[in-house]
């Protein structure tokens, strides 16, 4: 299935000149769901991982189940203030807007762990690269970032590398 078709462009959101893609569209029509979690789960299997890293709040949608299905378990990254102590925190800036902190559970991914990360989108890069100074603060090790768009003309992809040239980036659809 072609899931560019089902994602939703939407200028000016949530700022002016950000052309938003929706993936609510693609949550909300079960064959395009199932298809993009066909492919998350292919791609994160091809990598095998110990635990998947799901980035608040949309990686979360596209993760659980592939954490089911492949029974591993799965650490939630989220935005400040959410999660209960003890946390770590990182600070990062994404495309549209600055200074954000993304936390995690201390004791949530053992020492030496594969992990593979998952979020909706890559855009400059900034919240993945937020997601392995976590993940590397807890004592894993990033072996992949999952996404199902890449935004190719912010250069993310190199940003992610730049940090670790180790781990794999995988996207399903690019926006050159
Ligand atoms: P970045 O840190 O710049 O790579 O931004 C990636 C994060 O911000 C992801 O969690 C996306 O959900 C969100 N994001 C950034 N830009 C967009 C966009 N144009 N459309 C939808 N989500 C975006």
């Amino acid at each position: 299935m072609d899931l560019k078709a089902w994602v939703r462009e939407v200028p000016d959101h949530p700022i002016s000149g950000i052309l938003f893609k929706d993936v609510t569209s693609v949550i909300g029509h079960p064959p395009a769901f199932r298809a993009a979690v066909d492919w998350y789960t292919n791609q994160v299997e091809r990598v095998n991982p110990e635990i998947l890293a799901a980035i608040d709040a949309r990686g979360f949608v596209f993760a659980a189940p592939v954490a089911d299905r492949l029974g591993i378990p799965m650490v939630l990254l989220r935005k400040t203030g959410k999660l209960p102590p003890p946390v770590v925190q990182v600070e990062y800036s994404l495309e549209y807007a600055d200074a954000s902190n993304l936390e995690a559970r201390i004791g949530a991914v053992d020492a030496g762990q594969r992990v593979a990360v998952i979020d909706d989108l890559l855009a400059t890069g900034g919240t993945a690269v937020a997601a392995s100074k976590l993940v590397e603060e807890l004592g894993g090790t990033v072996v992949a970032h999952v996404f199902l768009i890449e935004l190719a003309y912010l250069n993310g992809r190199a940003r992610v590398l730049d940090h670790d040239a180790k781990c794999e980036v995988l996207a399903n659809v690019v926006y050159d």
